[in-house]
Parts: C-alpha cells; sequence; structure tokens
C-alpha cells in the first residue's frame, strides 16, 4: 500500500499518471479571497493530502485577484511535497509577456502541470475581453504554453455546454480547439446529472476527442452557496436534489449530509461507467469530501 502510494509521487506530469493509473484522485482548493492569510488553507490541504490524492489544483482568482497567492500556495505545496499541483491560469487582463513571467515562475517552482483557462469577466464587465497582446479563448493560451516544452497542460470542459456557447456541440467543437492546440486532459465543470456527463463524453468522443476526461464534482454542503455558484456556471440542480435540499434550506447539517449522499451515488456510477479519475471541488473544506471518498469502493488509496 505504501508502495503505491510512493510509486504515484514519482510522477510529476499528470498526462503521465493518468496514463500509470486505472483511476485518478484529486482535488481543488482555493486562495484565500478575503484576509489574504493561507494557514486555514494549508491545514485543509493537509487533510485533503492524507487521502493520498494524485494531484490537488490551486485556483487562480477571478481577474486574477490571487495571482501572488495561487503561485505562492501551489509553489509552497510542491516544495512540501504534499501532493502533485496542477496550477490555474487565466488569460483575464493579461498580456502574453505576463503570462510568461507566471510560466516562469511556476518553472522556477518546478510545478510541471497547468490548467489553461480563458477565465470570466471581471465583476461589472458584461463580456470578456481580450487584453491587448493577450488571449481571446482558452486555446490561444494552451497553444502558447505548449511552445515551452516543460508543461502538461489541462482544460476545462462542460458537461451541460458553457454559458455562452450556442450549443453543446459548438462548444464541444471549440474544445476540440483547445485539444488540438496539445492539451493533455480535460477537467470538467462541477454537473449533477451523469447523463449530461455522457452525453459529452459521447460528444467529444465523436469529434474525435481522445485525451482523459475527468468529472469534476461538487459536494453540495449550503443551500444558497450553491444555487449561486450553479446559476453562475449554469449546472442545472436535478429536481428531486433541489426539491431536497431546499426543503432543509436552513439546516447546513441537513444540506451537507445530502450533499455527501449524493456525490457518493453520482461518484460510483461514475465509477461504474468507467471515468478515469475524480476531481473534487472542495471549496476549502475537507471533513464532507473525506466522507464521500472514504466510502468510496477504492479504501487502499489511503495511506
Ligand atoms: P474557452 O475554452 O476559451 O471557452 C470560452 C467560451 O468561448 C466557450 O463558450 C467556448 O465555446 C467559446 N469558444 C472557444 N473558442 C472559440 C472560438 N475559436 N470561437 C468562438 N467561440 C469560442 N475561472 C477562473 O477565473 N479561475 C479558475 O481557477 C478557474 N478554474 C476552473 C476550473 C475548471 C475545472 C473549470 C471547468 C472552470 C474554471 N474556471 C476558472 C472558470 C472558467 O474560467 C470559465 O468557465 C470561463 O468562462 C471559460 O473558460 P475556458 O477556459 O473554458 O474558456
Amino acid at each position: 500500500m505504501r508502495e503505491a502510494f510512493f510509486e504515484r509521487r514519482r510522477f510529476m506530469k499528470i498526462k503521465d499518471l493518468l496514463k500509470k493509473l486505472d483511476f485518478s484522485l484529486s482535488f481543488e482548493v482555493s486562495p484565500p479571497v478575503r484576509n489574504g492569510r493561507g494557514d486555514r488553507l494549508f491545514s485543509v490541504i493537509g487533510s485533503l493530502a492524507k487521502l493520498n490524492p494524485d494531484f490537488i489544483s490551486v485556483t487562480y482568482g477571478a481577474g486574477g485577484s490571487t495571482r501572488d497567492m495561487s503561485v505562492e500556495i501551489a509553489s509552497s505545496m510542491k516544495k512540501s511535497g504534499t501532493a502533485e499541483v496542477l496550477a490555474h491560469l487565466t488569460c483575464v487582463g493579461a498580456s502574453k509577456r505576463e503570462i510568461l513571467t507566471i510560466l516562469d515562475e511556476l518553472k522556477s517552482s518546478n510545478i510541471k502541470n497547468i490548467l489553461a483557462l480563458r477565465g470570466d469577466p471581471p465583476t461589472g464587465q458584461d463580456a470578456y475581453k481580450k487584453q491587448k497582446d493577450g488571449f481571446g479563448f482558452a486555446h490561444g493560451l494552451v497553444e502558447f504554453i505548449r511552445q515551452y516544452d516543460h508543461f502538461c497542460i489541462g482544460v476545462a470542459g462542460y458537461p451541460e455546454g458553457h454559458t455562452e456557447a450556442p450549443s453543446l456541440k459548438a462548444d464541444i467543437d471549440n474544445l476540440r480547439k483547445k485539444v488540438d492546440a496539445g492539451s493533455d486532459f480535460i477537467i470538467t465543470q462541477l454537473f449533477f446529472d451523469n447523463n449530461d456527463f455522457y452525453r459529452f463524453r459521447d460528444g467529444a468522443a465523436k469529434a474525435g476527442i481522445d485525451i482523459p476526461i475527468i468529472p469534476g464534482i461538487f459536494p453540495i454542503f449550503n443551500y444558497r452557496q450553491i444555487q449561486k455558484i450553479a446559476s453562475l456556471c449554469g449546472a442545472r440542480l436535478p429536481e428531486a436534489l433541489h426539491k431536497k435540499i431546499h426543503a432543509a434550506r436552513d439546516r447546513n447539517d441537513l444540506v451537507e449530509q445530502y450533499g455527501i449522499e449524493y456525490s457518493l451515488k453520482q461518484s460510483e456510477d461514475l465509477i461504474k461507467n468507467g471515468v478515469s479519475g475524480l476531481h473534487f471541488y472542495s471549496m476549502n473544506r475537507s471533513s464532507h469530501v473525506e466522507k464521500i471518498v472514504r466510502n468510496l469502493p477504492w479504501q487502499n488509496r489511503i495511506a
């Protein structure tokens, strides 16, 4: 068991990990936005690391707002060997020269994995605007990073279609551009109906996309928060799930319990249907994720 643990740690590029493993486990964490201190976050990362993930991803705040913290947290995780790191990077408000500076910083911290994203328009701006000498879409960023041989590149996929895309098919055609530009794997937006994921996976296969697609799972723990997040990213809550958490909306303990039960069922079904891994949106909490992961049929992964 311990051997398997160290075996996994030896690989640094996620594409190599994914080739080697039948199945990957990963988590997303975010730099603190308000108080700017990472202490609590590092304690969460420590708890998540005990679940033996293959990598932990660190988000890049909207509009690059947490740029320094994102790079710092990713670098510190990499240095301490807590877990393999996937650093998110967006194009918002950045010129190619600025992106290059960040790539240099990541490279000098020996970070080898980047999730290349376009990003959302900053608050108060209706639509995404390409920065002068920047990138209009994520595929441009992927192409740019690909010139530097150092990095393994992941991109975002949308089981229900991206909110700005005219159709799922058009969005998958655009996803294909990111793959052709040199992406190595895809992590999806959160979704609650696995049929959406299976439809998306079939559509991607039809479009000739043959890199691993890792589903993103969001364990719900707060009714109002998920309402807001789902409406921002265009994720649909199935009626039965919505009804259940709405009825319990003033009892976060119950909403969390329902969220754990739902994510567990969702994950079990995805595993049965041959996904290449699971990526949990932790929202900088570990206890609910732990309850799910420890109940999945792979306990021997956990050291
Ligand atoms: P793109 O792939 O560029 O797509 C954006 C839109 O443009 C889509 O509708 C697509 O269909 C369309 N499009 C693409 N190419 C073309 C083209 N050539 N012509 C016309 N239309 C085109 N945001 C953050 O700010 N920080 C994060 O850390 C972060 N992490 C994320 C992690 C994951 C796993 C996911 C799924 C999303 C994350 N996001 C993050 C959100 C993401 O930035 C937004 O969803 C953003 O709106 C789109 O980013 P993208 O990389 O998918 O963009």
